[in-house]
């Protein structure tokens, strides 16, 4: 498991291989917000394209 948590990135996303595990923050250096709608206009239509499914 890896436990370098980045604390300026929180993260509640346990699924993802780069999650901190025993916090609730990233381990990455950095990430990438993207969004998947043409016009987002809320929080869901935000995506981290830096995710990666555990396992
Ligand atoms: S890559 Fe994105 S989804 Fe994965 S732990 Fe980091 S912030 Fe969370």
């Amino acid at each position: 498991m890896n436990s370098k948590a980045n604390r300026s990135i929180g993260c509640t996303v346990q699924q993802c291989t780069h999650h901190c595990g025993s916090e609730n923050y990233c381990t990455l250096d950095k990430i990438t917000v993207g969004t998947h709608e043409t016009n987002p206009t809320k929080i869901e239509c935000t995506d981290c394209e830096s995710f990666r499914l555990k396992g």
